[in-house]
């Protein structure tokens, strides 16, 4: 056994209350020190993430982001601080991992993920954490780590809640899950919509137990994590590969990285379709709407528990993991109002049924529980 075959006495000592964790071992901490994973992002889910890795003796972290630390980062994005506003984030996240672990190899990548990078970068690397916060760069990564044949550790997050997507080769990818990039100005962003810096740490954190499980081969199938830290619920999603999906189906269209299936793009919907059918309607607006002569179809997707506790009359329950497998109980070409406890989870289901086609679909701000404050106080509140 060469030396770098086995743990030095400092090492086990630094890793011990790992290394006893079952499956885990010198074997598993060696495994853990042979690695090579790149961030993507070193910002909300990007710093808990890579910090979490380098204390767990990941042997190689690599960090690209192309931004500078900026004083309305500090909320969240724990790898920074205030003395080093204004720096690259490469630099600061290498200042701050190094320090928590020294033995730690970090690669920078000032540049951030480009399509002109893209394949080199993921081919240097054997796994990739995907904490970015754009479209262009998610689907990027996805088909890039697709084309690569790596796994994806993916994660997304909005005000209180957060998604953690594993994306094993093979066995669904990204894309099967959102097979069309949506455009830009139709989706809320961190800087719209507000985030908690707490829940972007338990988002990066679950990333980083992901990337963790991947490396140590406890994942055998993709899944994704719905995360609710208001409403304390979090759901497995147990994913399978779609045949028809554009970046790993039976006859793939995405077999090389091109420019033009990133460039942030305009709304594909038409000025008349986005007006009548906006992504959002406020909960007055839906009040108005359900009274009409012609009300939408009104969907719940919280969970069963949820529903029983209240519920707005006549709304259809399809808990939030099961949208996917009961699509075909949501008619296409109808107008679509689809609700949860807060507006957020609801959010990412118009999303998900926005990215399939459904044209006429829109999510009721601040969901049944604004229903209980602003429209009819007879509905209970939890
Ligand atoms: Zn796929």
């Amino acid at each position: 056994m060469s030396s770098d075959e086995r743990l030095g006495s400092h090492e086990r000592e630094l890793y011990s209350r790992q290394i006893r964790l079952p499956g885990v071992g010198e074997a598993g901490q060696l495994r853990l020190k042979s690695a090579k994973v790149l961030v993507l992002g070193a910002g909300g889910l990007g710093s808990p993430a890579a910090l979490y890795l380098a204390a767990a003796g990941v042997g190689l972290l690599g960090i690209a982001d192309p931004d500078q630390v900026e004083l309305s980062n500090l909320h969240r994005q724990v790898l920074h601080g205030f003395d080093t506003l204004g720096l690259p984030k490469t630099i600061s996240a290498a200042e701050a991992l190094s320090e928590i672990n020294p033995g730690l190899q970090i690669a920078l990548h000032p540049e951030g993920l480009t399509v002109e990078n893209a394949a080199e970068l993921v081919a240097r690397y054997e796994l990739v954490v995907d904490g970015t916060d754009n479209f262009a760069t998610r689907f990027l990564a996805a088909d890039a780590c697709v084309l690569a044949g790596k796994p994806l550790i993916h994660g997304s997050v909005i005000r209180s809640e957060g998604q953690v997507g594993v994306f094993l080769p093979k066995q669904g990818c990204y894309r099967c899950v959102y097979p069309v990039m949506p455009a830009a100005a139709s989706v809320p962003t961190c800087a719209e919509a507000g985030v908690w810096g707490a829940t972007c740490g338990v988002v990066g954190s679950w990333m980083a137990s992901e990337v963790i499980a991947v490396l140590l081969g406890r994942r055998t199938q993709s899944r994704l994590h719905l995360i609710d830290v208001e409403a304390g619920t979090a759901r497995v999603v147990h994913l399978a590969a779609d045949s028809a999906c554009p970046a790993c189906g039976r006859e793939p269209t995405i077999l090389a990285l091109d420019k033009s299936f990133y460039q942030p793009t305009t709304c594909q919907l038409t000025p008349t379709a986005m007006s009548e059918h906006p992504l959002e309607v406020s909960i007055e607006e839906a009040a108005r709407l359900l009274a009409s002569a012609q009300p939408p179809l009104l969907i719940d997707v919280r969970e069963p528990s949820e529903h029983a506790t209240c519920c707005i009359a006549c709304a259809k329950l399809i808990p939030m993991a099961l949208v996917p497998e009961r699509l075909a109980e949501i008619p296409q070409g109808v107008p679509v109002l689809i609700h949860c406890h807060h507006g957020g989870r609801s959010l990412r289901v118009t999303q998900f049924l926005r990215a399939k086609g459904y044209a006429q679909v829109s999510n009721v701000q601040g969901g049944i529980d604004a229903w209980s404050l602003k429209v009819d106080p007879k509905v209970r509140r939890y």
